[in-house]
């Protein structure tokens, strides 16, 4: 292929990556997007496979192929629940790819460059290592605080702005040294960055608490997006460049979204908590939420959905845990069907991916136009007659508003407790993903229906069922 031909097969994957973006913004038109996706890279792939760079094609199938393989298996196989995981680890590849990409450019033999051309390439390679380095490390960090391989807890070493201050000090002094280095003999400080920007990654996502990682997955794919960038300009090519800017910038404005929904301070995110101080998961006096939770029964919850005139569902990663998103859609058919007013209230970080709560209600088919965001629906609470709490626990939490040593102190979250009686769904009294105990349990309208969350829907399912095709309706006289 000529080099003009893999040009315009660029132009054209990039283009696509952007109308892939765009059709990624919206659940009517995310299907259109993952498709203009995989269109815009199996065009970058064969354009690349097909350019006069290829020399030998036997060592690009024994990678491609085995690595095609491998990665086809492992996606059609990862459950929803387990998505960022797969995400994490795979934003660890790029970083690493990143620090081995930079290693080998520098020292490949003739480069071919001098003066000024050959400085640049020196700060693309030593930039492209260091963000790589970092990513490797944190992107691995936080799939294991993600798989519970690791404590969700923040690392909370003394002196640790100190020391994060001191790895990026080193690293801009060896920097320095690499700079003024001849031939490859920045080798040495190139790697002794290496190892400080990976203590850095693990120190940076180690030291922030369970409830901001979703935006230091975010972050992670930002960056991963940047050591990609990097790469391109090291080894000159344009696309990479293209689609790791849109991957890095994407991902950084993401994260800025995210941030602003949970009201935390970007900067303070991304320094590995800086300023958040020491919250601790229980209250500064050592009080536990007082009182007792009310158990229910599935006999006595769907009572209270057949006397309810407006219904509130406010689901969380135990719906995803427990796959009961469809059985929910039934439930809501059947309400809905009867008159009464259902809709759900998504919290931006519920379940443990952005958009993880809308991905599964679009999967059962749920009506895009009652699924509301958060600002969308806090303040009809108060004017609701049941809220369901289905396997949510962080984003249902009163203690982010009235407890301010809490660790999840000022994050927004669904006031459920303000509607009229809160059923929440879960199998016992333990917390959530951030580790925090929830008062909402013990509060006077809220009661408690434990057990799996698949097993509860399904029998509440089955009891409105054969209530509304023995009546046609299901609601009682009463309300
Ligand atoms: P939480 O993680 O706070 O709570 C989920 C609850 O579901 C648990 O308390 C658990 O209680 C219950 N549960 C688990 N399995 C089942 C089951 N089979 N049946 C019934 N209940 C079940 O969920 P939220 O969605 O409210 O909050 C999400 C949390 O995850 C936040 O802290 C967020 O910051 C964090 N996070 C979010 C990410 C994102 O991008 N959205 C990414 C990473 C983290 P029990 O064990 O008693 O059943």
């Amino acid at each position: 292929m000529t080099n003009s031909l893999v040009t315009v097969a660029y132009i054209a994957a990039s283009a696509l990556f952007i109308l892939s973006l765009a059709g990624l913004s919206n659940q009517e038109t995310a299907r259109k997007g993952n498709v203009y996706g995989i269109l815009g890279m199996v065009i970058a792939l064969g354009a690349t496979a097909l350019s006069a760079e290829v020399t030998s094609y036997s060592t690009l199938l024994a990678v491609v192929v085995p690595g095609a393989i491998l990665g086809a298996i492992v996606a059609s196989r990862v459950a929803m629940t387990s998505m960022p995981e797969l995400v994490a680890i795979l934003h660890s590849f790029v970083g690493l790819a990143a620090v081995l990409v930079g290693i080998a450019n520098y020292l490949q033999p003739e480069s071919g460059l001098s003066g000024a051309e050959e400085s640049i390439h020196h700060i693309e390679i030593y930039l492209g290592v260091f963000i790589g380095a970092i990513t490797f490390t944190g992107s691995i960090v936080a799939f294991g605080k993600l798989r519970a391989i690791i404590s969700s807890k923040p690392l909370m070493l003394p002196a640790r702005h100190g020391l994060n201050i001191a790895m990026l000090v080193g690293s801009v002094v060896l920097g320095a040294q690499f700079m003024r280095a001849t031939g490859t003999s920045g080798l040495q400080p190139l790697l002794i960055m290496t190892g400080i920007a990976s203590l850095l990654g693990i120190h940076l996502v180690a030291a922030i608490g369970g409830a901001d990682m979703p935006v230091v997955i975010s972050m992670l794919n930002s960056y991963s997006g940047w050591a990609a960038a990097a790469a391109g300009f090291m080894l000159g090519n344009d696309l990479l460049i293209i689609t790791g800017a849109l991957v890095g910038s994407s991902g950084a404005i993401l994260s800025y979204i995210m941030c602003k929904a949970m009201n935390r301070g970007f900067i303070s995110v991304i320094l590995g908590g800086f300023g958040t101080g020491t919250a601790t998961s229980k209250p500064k006096d050592g009080s536990e939420p007082v009182g007792e939770a009310t158990p229910i029964d599935v006999d006595e919850t769907v009572e209270l959905l057949r006397n309810a005139k407006s219904v509130i569902i406010a689901p969380g990663y135990g719906m995803a845990v427990a796959q009961a998103q469809h059985a929910v859609a039934q439930i809501t058919k059947i309400l809905r069907d009867c008159g009464t007013n259902v809709r759900f209230g998504i919290h931006p970080v519920a379940g443990r991916l952005p958009g993880h709560m809308n991905v599964l209600l679009a999967e059962a088919n749920v009506p895009y136009d009652i699924v509301l965001e958060m600002d969308e629906i806090n303040e009809d609470f108060t004017e609701t007659d049941l809220v369901l709490v289905i396997g949510a626990n962080d984003t249902v939490n009163p203690s982010a508003l009235d407890d301010p040593s809490s660790p999840i102190a000022g994050m927004p979250v669904l006031e459920v407790w303000n509607a009229e009686n809160v059923v929440v769904m879960k199998r016992s009294m333990a917390s959530g993903y951030a580790g925090v105990d929830n008062p909402l349990f013990y509060k006077d309208n809220t009661q408690m229906l434990f057990g799996d969350a698949r097993q509860n829907v399904d029998a509440i399912l089955g009891q409105l069922a054969a209530l509304s095709s023995k009546s046609g309706a299901v609601l009682t006289s009463t309300r």
